[in-house]
């Protein structure tokens, strides 16, 4: 059957006047609403899912809506004249912000190169008034027709625009709808205590609402490092540092990516120690609403991020002992007490600088009770300054003094002190090395031993594999090549380890 017999026997003979169909166009789903100026531009389809976890499990919705450009050809444009608009995968339709696809929609319809747009049900293009009114007045204006699998709709007809205006309202409507369900479901598991976005390091998520610690002995014994050398150091920073001088790595199970879950190893950062140290759920609690999200305006509306961190009176869950801890919640407390002192807050007991002098960072005026600063004319040459006068924007009522005499006196008055207890204190600092050294050797041994079974567990699948298979003994020997060589490193590092 020719498309020409199709024409005459299924166009609506109504529409037939308005519009003259062009021989060798299907007009099988013709609406009298499509021009033949519509024909000669181009039909938009427009694509998106909300977030990447959509675009993943959603295959059927995402499918249906690439299938969207058969029906585009089906209402009678030819299949190279269609345009699909599919960057804004993974992106909401809240705003038109940051979702360059829609942009670009918007571009074409302006330049007139735009006949037809065709997303799934209107809510795919906007779910937030303001854009999806901007979007309909341009249509208006140029001249363009919407249509979802319902309907073919013309802006400049006033009963279609009040109906794409309803749609657009319930699209917006629906949204706010989902994301207040969501958010109350979310705060029910919280107080239940069976939220878990992330799970901090040394543990890991059995199932959606339970956390466990982690199972490899390694990685637990890191954590509890952690926490014994804050315990001695007093410092996340130090504790960092001696992570780094020690080569000694976290052990991390990544969230997404292709390893996600599996171990890896890791060097620390600053701030992965901070987290170790400020994170109630190693000290067993559950906590909720550490971090509130707050709503900002942008330019495009409102829209959600992680606000500032809140102190632990207005966190807004917080359950004890109700998952498996690392260390007390007593032992906590003074973790976070001791962090407080360290900073520089009012009341705070400051933290020791860098610098000959002695004092540098914790000594405090007497007059005013602010910090005082450590100026270095030269080495020799050093100063505490009261810099209260630059602050206040006042008369400088408060001085600084040479730094010499107060430092030779203060190191007097603390050997002094010191001075009976010196022989027991050599006597434990003598222990605590040793006791250190046997940590450090017993973290090299877990080390050398999970590299010796790497290597096996290669070797193991290199014979396990028939020889002539071309394709894959190679990539398997090359494998052990790689697992041996790093065991030998680790040997090495280790006999280094043993000779300091
Ligand atoms: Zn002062």
């Amino acid at each position: 059957m020719s498309a020409l017999d199709q024409t005459t026997r299924t166009a609506p003979s109504s529409a037939e006047d308005r519009t003259p169909v062009r021989p060798g166009r299907p007009a099988a789903l013709r609406s009298p609403k499509i021009l033949d100026l519509h024909l000669d531009r181009l039909a938009v389809v427009y694509i998106r899912q909300s977030d990447p976890q959509q675009v993943l499990n959603h295959r059927e919705s995402r499918e249906r809506q690439y299938a969207l450009a058969d029906h585009v050809v089906a209402l009678g444009w030819p299949r190279e004249r269609v345009l699909v608009i599919d960057e804004d995968q993974g992106l909401s339709g809240r705003s038109a912000d940051g979702r360059g696809g829609f942009q670009r929609l918007l571009a074409e319809v302006t330049v007139e190169h735009v006949g037809l747009i065709l997303g799934i049900g209107m809510s795919r293009i906007a779910r937030n008034n303001r854009d999806w009114h901007n979007l309909l007045e341009m249509c208006v204006v140029f001249g363009t027709v919407l249509a979802d699998e319902d309907g073919v709709y013309d802006p400049q007809d006033s009963n279609d625009r009040l109906l794409l205006g309803l749609k657009g309202t319930i699209s917006e409507f629906e949204l706010v709808t989902m994301r207040n369900r969501l958010e109350r479901g979310w705060s029910h598991k919280a107080r239940r205590g069976e939220l878990f976005h992330h799970v901090p390091l040394g543990y890991v998520k059995l199932s959606p609402d339970r956390v466990a610690l982690d199972p490899d002995e390694q990685v637990r014994d890191v954590i509890r490092l952690v926490f014994d050398k804050y315990d001695e150091i007093g410092s996340a920073w130090g504790v960092f540092h001696y992570l780094v001088r020690n080569n000694i790595r976290l052990g991390i199970r990544p969230f997404h990516g292709p390893n996600r879950s599996n171990l890896e190893w890791r060097r620390p950062t600053m701030v992965s120690v901070r987290q170790i140290l400020v994170h109630p759920m190693y000290a067993g609690a559950y906590a909720f609403g550490r971090r509130p999200h707050e709503r900002v305006r942008t330019d495009a509306g409102k829209r959600t991020r992680p606000g500032k961190w809140v102190p632990m009176e207005r966190w807004k869950v917080l359950k004890h002992d109700c998952l498996p801890a690392y260390i007390t919640w007593e032992r906590y407390l003074a973790n976070q007490e001791r962090m407080r002192e360290h900073g520089w807050g009012p009341g705070s007991k400051g933290n020791p600088r860098n610098g000959p002098a002695l004092l540098a960072g914790i000594i405090v005026c007497g007059e005013c009770g602010r910090r005082l600063k450590t100026d270095y004319r030269s080495n020799e040459k050093a100063y505490y300054r009261c810099a209260r006068h630059l602050y206040v924007g006042g008369e400088q009522t408060c001085f600084g003094f040479r730094a010499g005499p107060v430092d030779a006196l203060v190191a007097e008055q603390v050997l002094r002190a010191l001075e009976p207890a010196a022989l027991e204190l050599s006597c434990r600092a003598l222990e605590d090395a040793r006791r250190e050294r046997a940590r450090l050797d017993r973290h090299w041994r877990q080390r050398l031993e999970r590299a010796r079974y790497e290597a096996e567990y290669a070797e193991r699948r290199h014979r396990a594999v028939d020889p002539e298979n071309r394709l894959v003994a190679p990539s398997l020997e090359r494998r052990w090549e790689e697992a041996l060589q790093a065991e030998r490193q680790v040997r090495d590092d280790y006999d280094r380890f043993l000779r300091e």
